[in-house]
């Protein structure tokens, strides 16, 4: 297995591998939006009273997936924009009934895999999958061509995999047993740190004969975690079918929906950064109020929130109010918006980097700590080629940065801005701290829009063509 390029992002704040529980809130404001999902298809109504593990809301483009109530409580549908809010909160569970005149169709030679499937995406587990290459949700119903189950979490500050593992050994590797169940003869890739250890050991033991899971050792450098990544390592095409990739949490998920056929509603959520006082990890729910997090865990008076990891998290906004029902961690950044009397010449200095460069070039090694603070104004690529060396899908970032800003959209295209997985390593050890990362996005939107309107026009062309 063969991966290429990678940097271990070392920076003050990462969260402690204790998981502590944030106690019960007042209220929870679900948020309908997630960076896959979109949960418009409201299934409550205004005051309506709800049982935890309630279906309240489901996303019609991914399958009708549900966005299940994580506590019970009182619905209130236009308090806050964008969200559902719970009051008047309660543990209770209502029975679980999955509502089989809603099951769309069991593929009969999937027998009880299919009735399985549905179970997962019934109760929430099925949110955790993605297709390794698009990113996107795949068919719960589909055929695989293999299925990754990363153990690893590896950008900073995101839940780990170790802390969600542990004292979960048998719930684990029974969830990889439900899994094997699900599947023929696609193989199952389980990415390890090490596959000698003695808790590779106790997996190998714990479910032979009952899933046939090949372990794969992957060093623990930033970005191998990304399943994009590891798909293209172990030599799996992406014209051979989607490929199920899913985290430790999803694994457990899958064991509480197949095992005891409950809901998984609980998230182990990081909060990490340098303006977190005590970094560690969070046992919540989704829809936990954010500002209760950060009122409890932040030292600084200004902040930046990103939610997820610091390389390709994304601010939160003030509207949002509750956790995401894909937060897997909160990034806390001290916000500084003054500007440094001479600080355009002290990039990599306060600016973290791994490039020395300009005055920093003269600086012994030390600890840095992150601010949002730019110090200077931006500055030109001085082509020293880290972004390259870093780069885990093997482009040219400095390459594709030039023809963008000539505005060659075409030879952008050729240089195979496609390939990037948007990691943001580029960004993060680009010495000018040029956004690389947002320019490869925006262009590969871009790239797509236009493809789009070439076939519509071609699809058009050929109605036409046909009428005549
Ligand atoms: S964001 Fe894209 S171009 Fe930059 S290092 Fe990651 S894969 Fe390479
Ligand atoms: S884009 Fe940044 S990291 Fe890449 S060559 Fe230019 S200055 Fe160096």
């Amino acid at each position: 297995m063969k991966l290429r390029g990678g940097y271990n992002v070392s920076l003050e704040g990462r969260p402690s591998p204790v998981v502590k529980r944030m106690p019960e809130p007042k209220e929870i404001y679900l948020p309908l939006r997630s960076r896959r999902f979109l949960f418009n298809e409201i299934c409550v109504e205004d005051g309506q009273q709800v049982n935890a593990g309630d279906v309240i809301a489901k996303d019609p483009n991914n399958f009708a997936l549900p966005l299940l109530a994580p506590r019970g409580g009182t619905v209130k549908l236009n308090e806050v924009a964008g969200h559902i809010v719970l009051s008047n909160l309660s543990p209770r569970e209502g029975k679980i009934h999955i509502p089989e005149k809603h099951l769309p169709h069991i593929v009969q030679e999937m027998g009880n895999a299919g009735m399985k499937r549905y179970k997962l995406l019934s109760l929430g587990a099925w949110q955790f999958f993605h297709d390794a290459y698009t990113g996107q949700l795949p068919d719960p119903l589909g055929t695989p061509q293999a299925v990754i189950v990363s153990t690893l979490s590896l950008e900073p500050f995101l839940a780990r995999g170790d802390v969600q593992l542990h004292n979960r050994l048998l719930q684990f590797t029974r969830g990889l047993e439900h899994l094997q169940s699900l599947l023929e003869y696609q193989p199952i890739y389980l990415i390890m740190p090490n596959v000698k250890s003695p808790f590779a050991s106790q997996v190998r033991e714990h479910i032979r004969g009952y899933a046939w899971a090949k372990l794969i050792q992957v060093p623990l450098k930033y970005p191998y975690d990304n399943f994009n990544i590891l798909a293209r390592a172990l030599g799996l095409k992406r014209s051979a079918g989607p490929i199920w990739s899913v985290r430790v949490e999803g694994i457990l998920a899958i064991d509480r929906a197949l095992t005891v056929s409950k809901p998984c509603l609980v998230r182990i959520v990081s909060i990490g950064g340098p303006a977190v006082s005590s970094p560690i990890h969070l046992k919540t729910m989704a829809g936990y109020p954010i500002q209760t997090v950060l009122d409890n865990y932040t030292t600084e008076p200004h902040v930046k929130v990103l939610d997820g990891g610091l390389l390709t998290g994304e601010p939160i906004s003030q509207e949002m109010l509750g956790l995401g029902t894909e937060s897997r961690g909160l990034t806390v950044i001290p916000e500084l918006k003054e500007r440094e009397f001479l600080g355009f010449t002290r990039p990599g200095w306060g600016r973290q980097s791994y490039s020395k460069c300009f005055l920093s070039a003269l600086r012994v090694d030390f600890s840095e700590h992150l601010t949002t603070a730019m110090r200077g104004e931006i500055r030109p690529c001085i082509s020293c080629n880290f972004c390259e060396e870093v780069c885990p899908a093997g482009i040219m970032p400095h390459l594709l940065h030039k023809y963008l800003y000539r505005g060659l959209i075409e030879e952008v295209e050729r240089a195979r801005v496609d390939l990037c997985v948007e990691c943001g390593l580029c960004s993060f050890v680009c010495p000018s701290k040029i956004e690389l990362r947002s320019e490869f996005i925006e262009a590969k939107k871009l790239i797509e829009k236009e493809k789009e309107e070439i076939r519509l026009e071609q699809a058009k062309q050929q109605l036409q063509e046909n009428n005549k």
